[in-house]
């Protein structure tokens, strides 16, 4: 059901501190979201009410933090997030459609202040043609309807969209998201930042580069990077529990072994 979706501000663990991307992305998010949702009042007045912030787009290439963006602003204002993603809406609520998008709103407004995020948003979102079904003409069209009954600010719900896509979008979606942030892949700098966060917890090898690592990953996106991290652990326990690092194995491994006992264990 629809309550699968949403996320209380209790139970998102993600905060802006473990993601690592271009400073103004942060910025940017902080002044527009957390301020809309966390002060909403600050936008009933003067020319901040006429301005009406419904919503903001982030694209850029997949695995980048876009998803880790959206729970780290509904976090800061502690706001529920309701997580939706545009790939499932027609699999999983086919026939289903306007009654779906009425009850996102509508409990978007009963958990005020909430974030409706909005994942994969090209596959729902999807620029309208006359050759379309009108399924998903109706669907786009209930949904405009929806986001315009929203009042500014907090009222019943701030839409995050995230998309690799953004040229595929309806015209009409992407005017209703004139702020639209760039989530790119890290630059060397920033991989190396990445992976300090996902290597936190670990113990290293003495002779464990992370600098060097970051330089050697050129175009790795922080999903890479982790999904990295985390061979390099498994194949410490691997060699843990088999004595040995498993060479048929596909993983990437890195030399980032785990320490038992206080002692670095590193492949014989
Ligand atoms: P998609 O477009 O495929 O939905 P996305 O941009 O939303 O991807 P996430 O789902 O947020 O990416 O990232 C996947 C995982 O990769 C995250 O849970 C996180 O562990 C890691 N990751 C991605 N980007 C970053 C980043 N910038 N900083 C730290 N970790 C990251």
């Amino acid at each position: 059901t629809l309550l699968d979706a949403v996320i209380k501000p209790d139970d998102i663990h993600t905060t802006f501190s473990d993601i690592r991307v271009n400073p103004s992305v942060i910025r940017t998010l902080r002044t527009l979201t957390t301020l809309a949702l966390a002060q909403p009042e600050a936008f009933t007045y003067g020319i901040l009410s006429k301005e009406k912030i419904l919503g903001v787009l982030l694209h850029g290439p997949p695995g980048t933090g876009k998803t880790l963006l959206a729970k780290a602003v509904a976090k800061e204002a502690h706001a529920t997030v309701l997580e939706v993603s545009g790939a499932e809406f027609k699999s999983k609520w086919v026939g289903e459609d306007e009654k779906l998008v009425r009850a996102i709103f509508s409990l978007a407004r009963k958990l005020e202040p909430c974030v409706i995020f909005i994942d994969e948003a090209d596959a729902v979102f999807r620029r309208r043609t006359s050759d379309d079904d009108c399924y998903h003409r109706d669907l786009v069209s209930q949904f405009l309807r929806e986001w315009d009954g929203v009042n500014g600010g907090a009222k019943g719900g701030f839409v995050m969209a995230a998309t690799n896509r953004p040229s595929d979008l309806d015209p009409a979606v992407l005017r209703r998201l004139p702020r639209r942030i760039l989530v790119d892949v890290p630059s060397a700098e920033d991989r190396e930042a990445i992976l300090r966060i996902h290597l936190k917890d670990e113990i290293l090898a003495p002779d464990v580069d992370i600098a060097a690592l970051a330089r050697d990953t050129p175009s790795h996106t922080g999903s890479d990077l982790k999904s990295l991290c985390v061979a390099a652990a498994m194949a410490a326990v691997y060699e843990e529990l088999c004595g040995g690092i498993d060479a048929t194995s596909d993983i990437p491994l890195v030399d980032i072994r785990r320490r038992k006992g206080g002692k670095a264990k590193r492949k014989g």
